[in-house]
């Protein structure tokens, strides 16, 4: 469906009343929204869109993208679009375990400047919050939106809108904040998107818990995949997870590899900007819960070496999280040391940037 880009750039300033969130110093802070002028894409935007291409772009010039959207849509008739297969018909207004029928619910959109580096860059990383979420753990930062689905039911056009209006104000790619269970509506989105001049990547920011069967659908769509690893252990994530993802390891481990074989180690321009890859991100816990060690080995020895990994150190007590001793304490000096400490044994030679200065000061702490 083609459309007015005018009619999208029109009400954009969004969507769950407070408005932006953004990550500064390590904290999510609440600011009200404010809406955005529209600016044109510079002589240099154009050059660039010349010569590269994301690759929805070039999936809809080879007449492939409506298929698998259509494919897409015809999951939510019976939905085992994430491990849950809860089965509900989200077309016909049922909802499962992540609560949403087969309109997607977004909280905000913004230019986001707390991402990593290479998807920040100068013009920050164009974020879109979804609501709700197909994983839901007690110690969630978002629970205002993932668990309670704060926000307002979009069309899939609305979302288009959003895509060119971020990228209008200079961001440098899409960035897709728990996508997995609205990923139907997000692929027609961006072919709208597209047909009217949407031209950056698209960065799949997932909690990991992903079916492998659903992320191969996605190949050739999605530039950037940037997928938690939160747990190593089924028993930590059984117990840390409100619907008790035993699974969540082994799904997220599958899909990792999945989006490893996609897309590979991440690829930037001139200017350090995220074209292309893998980034995974692994949040440290209290008391070891979420494995840092294994996660750097199983990196180590499962994906490339130089695979992009962000160890992170925010870790904060949020939601029902003072409702378990292991994890109602935020985590020490120690213990972020030693997560990176077993990164760089592992062998991991691209950590994150901003995690080793983090590190640099916690180790001077100790
Ligand atoms: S996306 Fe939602 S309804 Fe579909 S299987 Fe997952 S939790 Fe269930």
């Amino acid at each position: 469906m083609d459309l007015d880009r005018k009619k999208f750039l029109k009400n954009i300033c969004y969507v769950g009343g407070a408005g932006l969130l953004y990550l500064a110093g390590g904290a999510w802070l609440l600011k009200a929204c404010t809406p955005m002028e529209e600016t044109k894409p510079t002589e240099n935007d154009k050059t660039e869109f010349k010569e590269w291409l994301p690759g929805y772009a070039r999936l809809e010039e080879e007449g492939k993208l409506a298929e698998r959207i259509e494919r897409a849509y015809s999951i939510f008739e019976d939905c085992e679009l994430c491990p849950r297969r809860c089965g509900e018909n989200r077309a016909r207004g049922e909802t499962g375990f992540c609560q949403t029928t087969d309109k997607a619910v977004v909280y905000s959109r913004q230019p986001h400047f707390g991402e990593e580096l290479p998807l920040v860059g100068t013009g920050g990383s164009g974020t879109i919050f979804f609501s709700n979420c197909n994983l839901r753990c007690v110690f969630c930062q978002n629970y205002p939106i993932a668990h309670k689905g704060r926000g307002r039911e979009v069309s899939d056009e609305d979302i288009a809108g959003m895509m060119l209006d971020l990228q209008d104000s200079g961001c440098h790619n899409i960035n897709l904040v728990t996508p997995t269970h609205i990923m139907p509506n997000i692929l027609n989105a961006t072919r709208i998107a597209y047909k009217n001049g949407l031209h950056l990547p698209l960065c799949y920011n997932t909690s990991g818990y992903e079916r492998k069967e659903i992320i191969e659908l996605l190949d050739g769509i999605v530039d950037i995949y940037l997928p938690d690893m939160k747990f190593m252990d089924g028993k930590q994530s059984e117990k840390y997870n409100l619907a008790e993802a035993y699974d969540y390891p082994e799904k997220a481990k599958e899909a990792i590899l999945e989006m490893n074989r996609q897309v590979g180690v991440l690829e930037k321009d001139e200017r350090g900007i995220a074209r292309k890859g893998l980034m995974i991100r692994h949040l440290v816990m209290p008391n070891r819960v979420s494995s840092p060690r294994d996660f750097a080995f199983w990196v180590a020895e499962n994906l490339p070496k130089d695979t992009y990994v962000n160890i992170m150190s925010q870790y904060r007590v949020e939601f029902e999280a003072f409702e378990y001793e292991k994890i109602a304490r935020a985590i020490t000096s120690e213990e972020f040391v030693e997560a990176i400490d077993w990164a760089k044994e592992a062998g991991l030679t691209n950590l994150d940037e901003r995690s080793l200065a983090r590190y640099e000061i916690h180790r001077d702490r100790m």
